[in-house]
């Protein structure tokens, strides 16, 4: 039945369990894309518009970035047409920074990182725009640059 009902609306199941139907969201700039993390197995999954997203049988929440505190923020350096971008966070095995994304105009740019490997990335300076971060102990950060 709910199947069906799912079906005819075109509306999820779970939407329909729990109620949290609201109206779509348009597009919005990437600057304000969504990230979703898998805490089991940490899937990265990023939406421009409101999605539902799961991963490994559970439903995620668009985490919630922090601003980063003067000590927290990737250290930033303009290398000819590029941000040259360095950090002290541990890259450990249980404790790094697992991607850097940054989000400027209708790109974003996204770098997976691994542990035991130095955080030093090079990103197109392309205007301005919104840096992110997600270590896997302290969260999503944010910074501009
Ligand atoms: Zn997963």
């Amino acid at each position: 039945m709910l199947g069906a009902i799912s079906a005819l609306y075109g509306v999820p199941i779970e939407k329909l369990l729990t109620g949290t139907l609201t109206e779509e969201q348009p597009e919005g700039n990437m600057k304000k894309a969504n990230y979703f993390i898998c805490p089991h197995c940490g899937g990265l999954t990023v939406s421009t518009g409101s999605a539902s997203v799961s991963c490994c049988g559970r439903t995620l929440e668009a985490m919630t970035a922090k601003k980063a505190a003067p000590e927290e923020k990737l250290h930033a350096e303009v290398i000819e047409n590029d941000w040259f971008l360095t950090s002290d966070h541990p890259m450990e095995k249980d404790n790094y920074i697992s991607f850097v994304a940054f989000a400027a105009g209708d790109n974003i740019y996204l770098y997976k990182q691994y542990p035991e490997w130095d955080l030093q990335l090079r990103v197109p300076k392309r205007g301005h725009g919104i840096l992110l971060w997600y270590s896997t102990t302290k969260g999503l950060f944010y910074m501009y640059l």
